[in-house]
């Protein structure tokens, strides 16, 4: 028996599909993948491996799979935690119309440094990430060991970027970036989200995903009501219906947010075998409407569809804990119905093995099981916080953080042990970052210090907008709502 990792004696969280659970397990690691995983033996301690770690008092479980985020603005934690709604979007929106311009290459290049850094120390061993500038992100998570799906952000109405030039960059991005590093970077298409984009925008989109067929196609749908208002204005009936017609409800299509989704788009997306990303923090921090503040995530769970977790734009929460991701769902749902909405497990799975599912890599990472590429993490469970250990998936769920991830393994490649990152100069990431941070207040309108942050004035916002895709886009809706209440 020969290998290249032995982690003997742990507790095991297999995420396979009886969900075994060992108390005294031992993975074996060969050439990148998962070779065995099975009770530990008396004599695994001397097992001929490169590298044998004694698992006592300690958790392996699979990397975290992070299902919908954008990386960009991370540098910018604190910037947005206490603003209102409107502040809120203004100052996002300025500040995204103004790097799809070409400005703040400096802060988005720190934000995938300084993303990557904290998700792979918290445990996240591959991300669903949208961005505007993504072929930073895709060197960076590259470059780093980690897995991540990236694509460029496509919409009519969200930006003023004409959208010959979007595509244009996005099939760039497609081209030099699609299944690199070993294929643990993968291109995405991404059109943003169903209330900026037209028809037109939709059919762009699906002769693109026509072109290119191994790619997911990555989306927000259903997140506000303004989705199926534009579907409508948009010539279809609803919001899955336009998707439908434009021939992108399928099983490539994975979708965040999914919060207004009635019966029968739950029964849509399970017959299309399309996927969701829940984003639990982010629909609690970011309320738009506490009308249609839920996402039916156990019935989209029951009807089959793979339904992954997603931290989203973290710095806006403030958080980089996928393991809160999965305490935030079940509070949500345990908020607008009662206790019990979710098994612990099952938040597991959707944290690991449902995420994978969703990005379609469900047979290659997700699960301990041989034959599975190595993403592992250990987990150190020798704290007061977590005795006495008992049921471990709820301890993952409610308790666990990532300050308690000890060791990352992607790819069977070691990329944190004992909490040093191998694969990153922390210190440089974090020196870049500050000096990314300080050169932004400078040349922006925004404040933030110690004691907090003041966005740029409704004045010095109204300046940076951009103005003629959200003037149409706001004049659409408008319009398209007068038309729902008064026929004509
Ligand atoms: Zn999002």
């Amino acid at each position: 028996m020969a290998a290249d990792i032995a982690i003997h004696d742990a507790y095991v969280l297999t995420i396979d599909d009886r969900n075994r659970l060992y108390e005294r397990g031992t993975v074996l690691i060969e050439d990148g993948r998962i070779t065995e995983v099975r009770a530990a033996q008396d004599d695994d301690a001397d097992i001929a491996a490169d590298r044998v770690i004694d698992g006592e008092g300690k958790l392996v479980m699979p990397g975290l799979v992070n299902a919908h985020t954008h990386l960009e603005l991370t540098p910018l934690m604190g910037a947005f935690s206490d603003l209102d709604l409107l502040e809120m979007m203004g100052g996002m929106t300025a500040i995204y119309g103004q790097i799809a311009a070409g400005e703040y290459d400096y802060l988005t290049e720190a934000g995938y440094e300084l993303a990557a850094l904290n998700f792979l120390a918290g445990g996240v061993t591959t991300v669903n990430s949208m961005d505007v500038r993504p072929s930073a992100g895709a060197e960076t998570f590259g470059e780093a060991g980690l897995r991540g799906f990236f694509g460029l952000a496509l919409s009519d109405l969200f930006w003023d970027v004409p959208v010959s030039e979007q595509f244009a960059r996005a099939r760039e991005f497609i081209d030099e970036y699609h299944d690199t590093y070993d294929g643990r970077i993968r291109a995405t298409i991404t059109p943003h989200d169903d209330w900026s984009c037209t028809r037109e925008l939709w059919e762009r989109t699906a002769a693109l995903a026509a072109e290119y067929p191994d790619l997911l196609v990555h989306t927000h749908l259903l997140e506000l009501e303004a989705s199926n208002t534009m579907a409508r204005s948009n010539g279809a009936a609803d919001s899955l219906d336009l998707l439908d017609d434009v021939g992108l409800l399928d099983d490539r299509l994975v979708a965040a947010h999914f919060r207004l989704a009635d019966e029968a788009d739950i029964r849509r997306t399970a017959e299309a075998d399309a996927s969701v990303a829940h984003c639990p923090s982010i629909f609690c921090y970011w309320n738009t409407d506490g009308d249609v503040q839920w996402t039916p995530v156990p019935e989209l769970r029951d009807a089959g569809v793979d339904v992954g977790l997603g931290i989203d734009d973290h710095y806006w929460h403030d958080s980089y804990s996928l393991f809160g991701e999965a305490r935030q769902a079940r509070l949500a749902a345990n908020l607008k119905r009662s206790a019990g909405q979710y098994q612990s497990m099952e938040l597991v799975r959707m944290l690991t093995i449902d995420g994978a599912e969703a990005l379609g890599v469900g047979d290659e990472i997700g699960s301990l099981e041989p034959g599975k590429r190595a993403d592992v993490l250990v987990v150190d469970l020798d704290k007061p916080k977590f005795t006495p250990v008992t049921n471990i998936p709820a301890q993952v769920t409610n308790n666990a953080g990532p300050a308690d991830v000890e060791m990352v393994i992607v790819d069977g490649d070691v990329l944190m042990t004992d909490g040093e990152i191998e694969t990153m100069d922390a210190d440089n990431v974090r020196e870049r970052v500050e000096s990314a941070v300080e050169r932004f207040v400078a040349e922006s309108e925004w404040e933030l210090d110690i004691g907090g942050s003041d966005p740029p004035s409704k004045l010095d916002l109204a300046r940076d907008l951009p103005t003629r895709g959200p003037s149409q886009l706001l004049g659409r809706l408008a319009f398209q709502s007068a038309r729902d209440k008064f026929p004509f």
